[in-house]
């Protein structure tokens, strides 16, 4: 098997979509774990108050660990806050604890509030590959510093009812990011997620999401698979949890893909 490639530019990606249960956080850590055992280092930021994307790689924390709210708010280095995760060698987190929650209203009173992560990132000693940001279902300051912080930009999409319902809404958030705080920033990479290939349905949302967003959209879409969701209460990316089972290798095949045609697909210039 050959290893992943490992891009010639550091990559920053943005997991986003404001819906919530769309599987941003899924997706962000079974892709980085499964760049990560490919040869790629990889350094994931949760900025979820919730801490999920932590949780998922067995990161502790509980309130008062350091973590990206010192980051974001205390001008802590991004280094001082970052974790090796046990999922792969060079797998690391910033993680996220509850203090985050009141980061949105916080940063409202901060000079150069968007631009706080990106800084971060910008001077991070660490070396890596990729940075994923895991972002929380909102469009308010913390999703503004991950579009501000990234050059691409992910949105997993769940193949049901209502799939591209507020889409629509985060696309004019990038259009805004982009003209005032951000030229840089692409819609990169659509990645279907929580297929069900029971349902009529899930073909329709697969169609129409490919119809709208064309080359961008990852060929690999994630099935409905109970493993990716019992993962996170071992600490654990899907990947090491059980990577034989159909999460894990769709997440292994999406993040080839991603490696593997890099930062822009053809056509994905907006
Ligand atoms: P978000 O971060 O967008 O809120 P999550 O990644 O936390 O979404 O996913 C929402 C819930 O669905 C979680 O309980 C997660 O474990 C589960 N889940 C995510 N993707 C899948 C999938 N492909 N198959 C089954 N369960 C999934
Ligand atoms: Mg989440």
């Amino acid at each position: 098997r050959q290893p992943f490639p490992r891009p010639t530019r550091r990559r920053i990606i943005s997991v986003a979509n404001q819906k919530g249960g769309v599987g941003k956080t899924t997706t962000t850590v079974n892709l980085a774990a499964a760049l990560a055992s490919n040869g790629v280092r990889v350094l994931v930021i949760d900025l979820d108050p919730q801490g999920n994307a932590s949780t998922a790689l067995g990161i502790d924390h509980h309130s008062g660990v350091p973590s990206i709210y010192d980051v974001l708010l205390g001008n802590r280095p991004l280094d001082e806050v970052v974790v090796a995760s046990g999922e792969a060698p060079a797998l690391y987190c910033a993680p996220a604890t509850i203090d985050l929650a009141g980061a949105e209203i916080e940063l409202v009173s901060l000079v150069a509030r968007e631009n706080r992560l990106r800084r971060a990132i910008a001077s991070m000693q660490r070396e890596v590959d990729y940075v994923f940001i895991d972002c929380p279902p909102s469009l308010g300051l913390l999703t503004v510093n991950a579009l501000v912080a990234a050059r691409e930009l992910l949105i997993p999409i769940q193949c049901e009812y209502y799939a591209l319902e507020g889409v629509g809404m985060l696309l004019r958030n990038v259009e805004l990011v982009q003209a005032h705080l951000n030229q840089e920033l692409r819609l990169s990479t659509i990645l279907l997620t929580m297929y069900d290939s029971r349902t009529r349905l899930a073909d329709q949302v697969v169609q129409e999401v490919k119809e709208h967003f064309g080359e961008r959209v990852l060929g690999t879409t994630i099935p409905r698979n109970v493993r990716l969701a019992e993962a996170p209460s071992y600490g654990q990316s899907a990947l090491t949890y059980d990577p034989t089972s159909r999460g894990s290798l769709s997440y292994l095949a999406a993040a080839r893909e991603l490696a593997e045609r890099g930062w822009e697909p053809n056509g994905a210039a907006r």
